[in-house]
């Protein structure tokens, strides 16, 4: 398949200086504090030159994203919250895989549409956090941050920032997406499965950052990056580095995104107004809702290319009673359902969902108050997912 032939790209047209400057010149929220930059540095220097995702396939999927409006096609993209590294690689991947897909064909069949199917996979390691440090077990540690950066075991030695994981990152990486080669070698007439994660840590994006002449930077770490609602920033370094890449881009939408802030993003980041550049994900929470009309019609009195995803979970976190940070799938349900009618009233088309979601049989969500109290069953490493039942009454509300 030509959108999946193997990655060439190597070191030759690497991001040049000048680049790597402005951008390390703009400020960059949620970066870790790194003990030493300078072993951080030779670390990221000795990671292996090679891309893991090829501009060919990135142009594949640019295609697909850019029709999608005309056959009426949707957007499924889901995973973990944050992938564990320390398991079985190839095996979560081929799991996470074999999820999509079934998901995938249970939505094109029950809405008969073409359904593009994105994993949150293959490099979803870093994570945003609203505070610096949280309380585990009643001790105030540094926050974990995702594999890529520290570990999640709640004692202040494997909470620091360590320039090692960076490599084992991306070697799960490597072998996340060797398991995707394999998938598409063993189903060459299946459409593709294409990677995304949250474009947040930038010393590690950047080693990936490859220059190029004509359609704006290649981002050779995923197909499909995105930008988290914590470091959206029109004057920060991600949607600096994001406005220069050829990649396709999805920006999360929070309930405290001004209607023009995000009018002015989508200018930035899709200057030329292509269909299927840029995806807005709303993430609004199921009371907030109210919010999305005025930020649609600010965007479209500027562009007419967005697509508008539904992200139900991240707006909908709460503390259970139990101790385990939990989503009420009613809660999850409501704001799709709103988010599907509140797009349609304002003249646009829904075009997908992004869940985090896991093919493990979990109990993290909430259903008819039934809250996760099971430590065996509590698996996440951050937020709470769908488990596939969870996620086919979920999917089952999608009505356009
Ligand atoms: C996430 O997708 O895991 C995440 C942190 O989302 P958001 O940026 O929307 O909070
Ligand atoms: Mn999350």
């Amino acid at each position: 398949m030509t959108g999946h032939t193997a990655p060439t790209g190597v070191d030759s047209n690497a991001l040049a200086e000048e680049d790597r400057d402005r951008f390390s010149g703009l400020p960059a929220r949620q970066q870790p504090d790194w003990p030493d930059r300078e072993v951080l540095r030779k670390t990221l220097d000795a990671l292996p030159p090679q891309d893991l995702v090829s501009r060919a396939s990135v142009a594949e999927l640019r295609r697909e994203l850019a029709n999608l409006d005309a056959g009426g096609g949707l957007i499924l993209q889901l995973g973990d919250c944050v992938e564990n590294i320390e398991t079985d690689v190839n095996a979560s991947t081929r799991n996470m895989i074999a999820f999509l897909t079934h998901f995938r064909s249970h939505l094109r069949t029950r809405t008969g549409r073409h359904v593009v199917g994105v994993g949150r996979l293959a490099g979803q390691y870093a994570k945003p956090r609203s505070a610096d440090h949280e309380i585990v077990n009643g001790v105030s540690l540094p926050s974990f941050r995702g594999p890529i950066v520290n570990s999640h075991q709640p004692t202040p030695q494997a909470r620091r920032p360590s320039p090692d994981r960076v490599a084992l990152a991306h070697a799960a990486a490597q072998t996340s997406y060797a398991a995707i080669a394999d998938y598409h070698r063993a189903t060459a007439n299946l459409d593709p499965i294409w990677t995304s994660h949250e474009m947040l840590l930038l010393d590690y994006e950047l080693r990936y950052l490859r220059r190029s002449e004509g359609d704006g930077h290649h981002l050779a770490t995923a197909h499909w990056p995105w930008i988290g609602a914590r470091t959206r920033q029109l004057d920060g370094a991600h949607i600096a580095v994001a406005a220069t890449l050829s990649n396709p881009v999805s920006v999360k939408i929070g309930p405290d995104t001004a209607p023009e802030e995000a009018a002015e993003l989508a200018a930035v980041l899709n200057p030329r107004d292509e269909p299927g550049k840029l995806t807005f994900i709303a993430r609004l929470g199921h009371r907030n809702t109210d919010r999305l009309g005025p930020i649609v019609r600010s965007v479209h009195r500027r562009v007419e290319h967005v697509h508008w995803i539904s992200d139900p979970m991240h707006g909908n976190t709460v503390q259970g009673v139990h101790g385990f940070k939990t989503r009420h799938v009613e809660h999850i349900i409501t704001e799709l359902t709103q988010f599907q009618e509140i797009v349609v009233a304002h003249g646009r088309r829904p075009a997908g969902l992004h869940l985090e979601a896991t093919p493990e049989d979990v109990h993290e969500c909430t259903e008819n108050s039934h809250e996760p109290q099971d430590p065996a069953r509590y698996r996440t490493l951050l937020d709470p997912r769908l488990n596939p039942e969870q996620t086919a009454r979920v999917l089952s509300h999608w009505s356009v």
